[in-house]
């Protein structure tokens, strides 16, 4: 008998329970045997995306060997050997979802295009003004953004199902948000920033009752409990193949017969079509019609073998080691008190996120102190900007977990854990505790005069010292060190009401000003600012600036080239894209500023 879906299953198959061992899974996985920063690889962000066995890496690298030919086309023995491969792999998916046809499952790239095709063919088609899509409050950007869009095209509305400070949906609102007007709610089946298993079969039975669909992104479910979409009562479910151990690339949308045959195509081009001409056009059948274009054949293969894997391993054998993982790591953390977690669940998959409120630390420098240590964390908003608002944090550090995860590796994050908290305590009580400082003695806001003659002389200068650090590590400390030097004007800028500057994960406020008493030379008057953050990494990052920039004539701000500049010092290497954003943010506003400043 399968679990109800929608509870933490207590799995049950008639089969006699084998102990699992996680180390002898962990051997399936090269890359868990490689070590990160010198030390052996710590990998917990299994929400990210899941690592690959040697058997999925093997299936594709065998496809491209000896299988490779385009599906679907050819009439020679390889393209119908490819072919046959990527239908099955169809098959194997159709299975692992107890999916009733086969044709109801649809190639995509992932998750995000799955949803995407649902609210672009499915909104385009039944959504019209007045319609309403219910979001939950919990869910990933990519189950949030095409709603929006589909409503901006249709007139629909995208109302949103609370959460309590648990972290878990509220049904009673949600019992009195249905309505008539409701045509579609979509919801995570797991939320990757908090962990919550939402009660998707139960949303399903009350949504239906007035007659609204219900998609469930199933991205964070599917490597951990088995699925199976009939006894959900969902009417789309989408997921990724990367997160369940499979290729990058390819992901699976599932949707009811009837309605996706009643869906206008989502992309159009070859493989979609049953005949064209300039006059009418005529669509293939199911499932060809969703898959326009030559597809990840071999991602699909790879998937195919990915849940071949999975499948012989079997979801009732580690059910019970990931939740004790989540129940060991859950304890460890209690040991550090200034240490808060954010999803608290009362069901919950191998996911813990948390902030850590004393001493103060920002989550991506958290993240980069453990990655020191070779533990492979998530750090950010993890694209639920909306759900990071609700619990009033900016980001946080995630741990997600896998089958191949053990104790050593909940043991080896919170030694990293608490070195980090230690040697921010140690930091923060010589440059005096940053709460202290803000309540009782604020520095005055200082604008730094010019580091050298011109911008291109200060980012020599920089990147001569970044030069000689050589290794990432000496290079993101070096800013780190940079940034205890900052002085600390959080709040009197913030008290200041400037507005925080766009696109930064932390608070930022930044004040330009053109230096007094200069009047207004050749190429403007110099321009110099103030800046502050709440991020550790952040701080560092403005004191570059400030180096570069604070002090030089305008002309000079407006004609340097930050990327050229960035490219030189490495900064991708300790930086992530999002940060990158929020300093694109920065340097726009300084730029700006100058360019006022230099008509
Ligand atoms: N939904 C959830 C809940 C996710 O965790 C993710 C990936 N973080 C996505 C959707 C998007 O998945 P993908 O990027 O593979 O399309």
């Amino acid at each position: 008998m399968k679990p109800p879906a929608n509870n933490v299953p207590a799995v049950t198959t008639g089969r006699v329970a084998k102990p699992f061992d996680p180390y002898r899974v962990r051997a399936d996985f090269p890359i868990l045997s490689t070590t990160a920063n010198g030390r052996p690889l710590v990998y917990l962000d299994n929400g990210a995306t899941t690592q690959k066995p040697s058997a999925v890496i093997d299936r594709i690298s065998h496809y491209y060997r000896e299988e490779n030919a385009n599906i679907h086309r050819g009439v020679y023995r390889l393209s119908q050997v490819a072919t046959a491969a990527y239908e099955e792999s169809r098959r194997k998916v159709q299975k692992f979802i107890n999916a009733p046809d086969e044709r109801e499952v649809i190639f995509t790239r992932g998750t995000t295009e799955g949803i995407n095709l649902v609210a672009a063919s499915w909104g385009r088609a039944n959504l019209k003004a007045g319609d309403e899509v219910l979001v939950s409050a919990m869910e990933h950007h990519s189950n949030i953004v095409p709603w929006q869009i589909a409503a901006e095209a249709t007139g629909a509305k995208v109302r949103v199902i609370p959460i309590n400070d648990d972290g878990e949906l509220l049904l009673d609102e949600l019992a009195r948000m249905l309505s008539g007007r409701t045509k579609l709610l979509a919801v995570n089946h797991v939320s990757n920033a908090l962990g919550t298993i939402n009660e998707v079969k139960t949303i399903c039975t009350m949504a239906h009752r007035v007659g609204a669909k219900v998609l469930v992104d199933g991205a964070q479910w599917v490597a951990h409990f088995p699925t199976d979409v009939r006894d959900i009562g969902c009417d789309f479910y989408a997921f990724s193949g990367h997160k369940l151990f499979g290729p990058t690339g390819i992901g699976v949308l599932w949707g009811r017969r009837e309605l996706l045959e009643a869906m206008p195509p989502f992309m159009g081009g070859g493989d979609m079509i049953e005949s064209v001409t300039f006059e009418k056009t005529t669509y293939a059948q199911l499932p060809n019609k969703f898959e326009a274009g030559t597809p990840d054949i071999a991602g699909a293969i790879g998937l195919g073998a990915a849940i071949d894997y999975l499948t012989s391993i079997g979801f009732e054998a580690f059910h019970d080691h990931e939740q004790e993982l989540l129940t060991y790591a859950s304890e460890r953390l209690r040991q550090f008190p200034g240490l808060r977690v954010i999803g608290t669940a009362k069901k919950k998959a191998g996911v813990i996120s948390f902030v850590i409120d004393d001493p103060p630390m920002g989550a991506l420098d958290v993240g980069l102190r453990l990655d020191r240590e070779g533990v492979a964390v998530r750090t950010g908003h993890h694209c639920c900007q909306p759900l990071m608002e609700r619990f009033k944090v900016p980001a946080t550090v995630r741990a997600s977990f896998a089958l191949y995860n053990t104790k050593e590796d909940v043991d080896a994050l919170v030694e990293a854990l608490g070195k980090a908290i230690d040697e921010a305590r140690v930091k923060q009580g010589r440059a005096k505790p940053q709460a202290a400082v803000r309540a009782a003695d604020p520095a005055p806001v200082e604008f730094p005069d010019a580091s050298a003659p011109s911008p291109d002389a200060a980012a020599d200068e920089l990147a001569e010292v970044f030069e000689m650090l050589g290794d990432r590590e000496a290079r993101s400390e070096y800013v780190l060190d940079m940034a205890r030097k900052l002085p600390d004007t959080f709040d009197v800028l913030k008290g200041m009401q400037i507005p925080r500057v766009p696109g930064c994960m932390s608070e930022v406020y930044l004040l330009p000003r053109a230096k007094p008493a200069d009047g207004n030379g050749a190429g403007g008057r110099p321009v110099q600012f103030a800046a502050d953050a709440n991020a550790e990494i952040v701080r560092g990052l403005i004191a570059i600036l400030q180096k570069l920039f604070s002090g030089q004539r305008a002309k000079d701000v407006l004609a340097f080239d930050v990327e050229d500049f960035f490219r030189r010092i490495h900064l991708e290497e300790f930086i992530s894209t999002q940060r990158r954003n929020g300093l694109a943010g920065m340097v726009g506003k300084i730029k700006a500023y100058a360019a006022e400043q230099a008509k």
